[in-house]
């Protein structure tokens, strides 16, 4: 994504390219190597700038941060780049602008989803897809799920917490 200083006019133009992650030398993986990065814009000569308007499209290949399946998802990313560029130079190249912001913008938090449940802790089980397996299979020692073990136990050093409730006057204010 070599951009040609001259033949970018000061009004400026309207800018479409694509490349592969590895030829804008995106080697971190989490970029879909095999789709495009397209970028579209309008690029501007201001003086000693390239000034680059771009959207930039790409696809997403990495794995979700709390259940760990793959994550493949479209993304784009507005960038407002500007290119500076000496007096000797002929080319300003877009593509190293764009991979920078990419690199960037990697997120390692990612999730397949906002509402992903992740992986339980106990059994590891993709709350996802199945059930937590802690209770079926309760191991020795294993402080389980506190669902299960809502016992009523209380120790004879404490009151009984439906003490303090009788005197619990909350007003509630209605209407
Ligand atoms: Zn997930
Ligand atoms: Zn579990």
């Amino acid at each position: 994504m070599k951009i040609k200083i001259r033949e970018v006019p000061l009004s400026g133009m309207a800018y479409t390219d694509q490349a592969l992650a590895a030829d804008l030398d995106i080697v971190d993986d989490f970029i879909d190597s095999r789709r495009p990065v397209v970028v579209s814009g309008t690029l501007t000569r201001i003086e000693d700038y390239i000034i680059a308007n771009v959207t930039v499209s790409y696809y997403l290949a990495m794995v979700c941060a709390r259940c760990l399946t793959d994550v493949h998802k479209a993304g784009t990313a507005v960038y407002d780049l500007e290119l500076e560029f000496g007096p000797k130079d002929e080319y300003v190249d877009l593509g190293r602008a764009v991979r920078d912001e990419l690199l960037i913008s990697y997120d390692p938090h990612t999730l397949c989803g906002d509402d992903c449940k992740g992986l339980c802790t106990g059994c590891g089980a993709d709350l996802n897809k199945e059930k937590c397996q802690c209770d079926v299979k309760p191991m020795k020692g294993s402080k389980g799920n506190a669902k299960s073990k809502k016992t009523t136990f209380q120790s004879p050093l404490t009151p009984a917490p439906d003490a303090s409730k009788a005197h619990d006057h909350h007003s509630q204010h209605q209407g």
